[in-house]
């Protein structure tokens, strides 16, 4: 293959193994992950950027390939005195090893840093191949309306608290990305997609991933002038998801959980949405008008389907 530039929109898990298997295909392209901030959140005096850590500790090979993230060989010290100390939160795992991660990161922050220079400083010892920028510089934070189960009140807690602490079984009313008006893409970003041969759309979660990232003022925009073709992965497989909580997630937007459901609400480019090719499963139907939609085998299980996926998800971009 010639060389290429290639922009990938990416959430945590999801994006980080297609990356992964992009990186295979494509080993001479110049692969630009942008990935999700929106899960990012405060804990202990920390600032922790889940879906970053995901996509730099995998391409990097520090993952907990089981749990899908964290550090591989953690160990839990830490988390164990803080609970003896009672101290809150006390649902949120912090690994040993993870912490020296938020460690220099808090500390670079706190210095001045922007993120995108954090997590380029963090990527310099995981070399993961791939350029890694945060979606902004900003902070947006995803929170999520509920009812109290008490009270019966509607409050909006964060991303984390709804999905790590309720196991996402209080039913979402809505998303809000808190900080969001006043956000812009982050250094590279826009540059990224002027010069992409192709963008893709890994099978992230559309609404709290892939649609946190849109949601970023400009970066829609800035995505569309791109001179590459738009190619999008679905996350969601025969009607469910493989992993995660989009199906908790699609409904309150109004959106089917289904890989139809999701590329239509994508859209066509050609009709003001986004995509010029969706790739769905084998076994799915999905028709969305105006978009090049492709059947392959969708399930990332080994690195040599990931590529394979990869692969195809660049030849429906045209490249
Ligand atoms: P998160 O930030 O960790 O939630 O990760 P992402 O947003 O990047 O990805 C979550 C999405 O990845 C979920 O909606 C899953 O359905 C999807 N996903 C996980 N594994 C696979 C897979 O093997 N194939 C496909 N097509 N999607 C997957
Ligand atoms: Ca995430």
């Amino acid at each position: 293959m010639s060389f290429v530039q290639i922009v990938v929109l990416a959430g945590g898990t999801g994006g980080a193994r297609f990356l992964r298997g992009l990186r295979a295909a494509a080993p001479d392209a110049a692969i630009t992950a942008v990935v999700n901030t929106g899960d990012d959140v405060t804990m202990h005096g920390l600032r922790i950027c889940p879906d970053l850590d995901t996509v730099v500790y995998t391409l990097g090979g520090g993952i907990d390939e089981e749990r899908g993230w964290g550090r591989s060989r953690e160990s839990w010290t830490v988390k164990e005195e803080l609970a003896a100390y009672g101290a809150d939160p006390a649902w949120f795992g912090l690994g040993d090893r993870d912490l020296a991660t938020h460690l220099i990161r808090t500390r670079m922050l706190d210095a001045g840093y922007p993120l995108s220079a954090v997590t380029a400083a963090l990527a310099d010892r995981w070399q993961p191949g791939v350029t890694v920028l945060p979606m902004s510089d900003q902070r947006v934070e995803t929170h999520v309306v509920v009812a109290d189960p008490d009270t019966g009140r509607q409050q909006a807690i964060h991303f984390q608290e709804w999905w790590v602490r309720h196991r996402a079984a209080l039913e979402p009313r809505a998303f809000v990305q808190v900080g969001v008006d006043d956000a812009r893409p982050a250094p590279g970003v826009t540059e990224a997609f002027a010069s992409a041969d192709a963008v893709l759309l890994a099978p992230s979660n559309p609404v709290v991933s892939i649609g946190t990232i849109l949601g970023v003022p400009g970066l829609r925009a800035a995505l569309l002038a791109s001179p590459g073709r738009i190619a999008g992965v679905s996350p969601i497989v025969g009607g469910a998801v493989v992993r995660g909580m989009a199906d908790r997630c699609l409904p309150a937007l109004g959106i089917e959980v289904s890989a139809e459901g999701v590329g239509r609400h994508y859209g066509a480019r050609a009709a003001g949405g986004l995509l010029d090719a969706w790739l769905v499963a084998e076994d799915d139907a999905a028709d969305v008008p105006g978009v090049d939609v492709r059947r392959v085998p969708l399930l990332m299980s080994d690195p040599g389907a990931t590529a394979d996926l990869a692969r195809a998800a660049l030849s429906a971009a045209g490249v």
